[in-house]
């Protein structure tokens, strides 16, 4: 019997952690290396947040604060709804987490039991499963569609007594799929139908769209969903303060406070400097988001028409976030192409299969134009080399 327990044993590593970690390794190595796996802004955090930074520390904004987020920042992640979103939220359905990532683990923590289902729509960000699973909920996988969105009818077969999440996350990784207002009608009307369904919005690409579509929250749509849903965002893509580790929820009251109970349990309050930073984020002008869209709209487009070249890539555009998921034309074995792509070209992406889409890999754009002409250009020749 293994000294682990079940628990961790039951789940695999972040996938995409992993393979950035092996990029990282091969750099010191001295060997070249064309990294498009992990999915972090390339561009520096904008510097007007330094300021909070600095005068948080010279106030000696160094000791505990209350578990669930300082009152300045939680009232400033109202306003940031209320202006973006259109949607009323009170300081106390904040909670003010260590990373987007904390704040799905203690929502998976407060509300499933042994069995409880949770809906993923696949492709998904390899840590939702995961997640579940640590929580000893059952992940339900619903099948991909050949566009990446999830569709009614999957939906509404995917439902049970046992649901007791929907995930939906859009702009979304691995995919950059967006959800028309349309798309999100047909949703609410099976979920108003489902009330023992809740939904998680994980938003945190919701700056991140291209070509003029703009994200929308479910609850525009349907606002009576309010009293079970969860919103996930943070401040790692929209201010590119991934190292920082901050990120927030919104939801209803009952849920906030065991969200808050079980973090009051594990890590207690994120980061305080770091929450002052945050909160000089959300005060500030973010004008720069308009130049970092353009810049990855360019870049995403670099890749494509790249792609395009190549009969052994079947590539859907993205909307939103920063990553490409391409499909691989008469390669089968994801992981082995990603492993033979690094070792011959140095180019690091990650295979599809932690994502629920063997056959695909993803590669984040939020990277030079240069790197990706480049990678890019390995990638065709890589497969053409290789596959014939
Ligand atoms: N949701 C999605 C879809 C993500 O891609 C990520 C990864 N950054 C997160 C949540 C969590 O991000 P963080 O913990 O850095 O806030
Ligand atoms: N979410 C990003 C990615 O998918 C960052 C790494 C992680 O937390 O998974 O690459």
């Amino acid at each position: 019997m293994s000294f682990l327990s079940q628990r961790s044993l039951n789940i695999k590593p972040s996938a995409t952690l992993a393979v950035a970690a092996a990029a990282l390794m091969r750099k010191k190595t001295g060997k070249e290396v064309f990294d498009l796996s992990i999915g972090e802004p390339d561009f520096p955090m904008p510097p007007y947040i330094n300021h909070g930074i600095e005068n948080a520390l010279k106030a000696n904004k160094t000791k505990y604060t209350a578990v669930d987020g300082i009152l300045e920042l939680k009232e400033e992640i109202c306003l940031k709804f209320k202006k973006d979103n259109n949607l009323a939220y009170n300081p106390e359905n904040i909670i003010v987490s260590t990373g987007g990532k904390q704040v799905l683990f203690n929502a998976f923590l407060s509300t499933l039991n042994p069995g409880d289902e949770v809906i993923i729509p696949a492709p998904f960000w390899v840590s939702y499963p995961e997640m579940v699973t640590l929580a000893q909920g059952n992940p339900i996988i619903c099948p991909m569609e050949d566009h990446f969105k999830l569709t009614p009818e999957a939906l509404e077969k995917a439902i049970t007594p046992a649901t007791k999440w929907l995930i939906l996350n859009a702009p979304s990784n691995p995919t950059g799929i967006v959800y028309s207002a349309h798309e999100l009608e047909q949703f609410a009307a099976i979920l108003v139908k489902n009330p023992h369904v809740w939904i998680m919005s994980d938003d945190i690409y919701e700056h991140l769209t291209y070509d003029d579509i703009w994200f929308k929250s479910i609850l525009n749509i349907c606002p009576e969903l309010a009293s079970r849903t969860l919103i996930i965002n943070g401040f790692s893509k929209a201010f590119a303060m991934t190292g920082l580790r901050l990120g927030y929820g919104a939801g209803p009251v009952e849920l906030i406070k065991s969200m808050t109970k079980i973090q009051s349990q594990s890590t207690s309050n994120a980061s305080s400097i770091v929450q002052y930073a945050g909160l000089t984020a959300l005060k500030g002008d973010m004008s720069f988001l308009t130049e970092w869209r353009r810049e990855y709209q360019s870049r995403r487009d670099l890749c494509l028409s790249i792609f395009s070249k190549s009969p052994k890539l079947f590539v859907q555009k993205p909307q939103g976030a920063f990553y490409i998921f391409p499909r691989l034309v008469g390669v089968t074995d994801d992981i082995q192409f990603a492993v033979g792509l690094l070792e011959e070209t140095g180019v690091v992406v990650v295979p599809g299969s932690p994502f629920g889409a063997p056959g695909y890999f993803r590669l984040s754009f939020a990277t030079s134009a240069e790197i990706l002409k480049e990678a890019c250009s390995r990638i065709v020749q890589y497969l053409e080399n290789r596959f014939v």
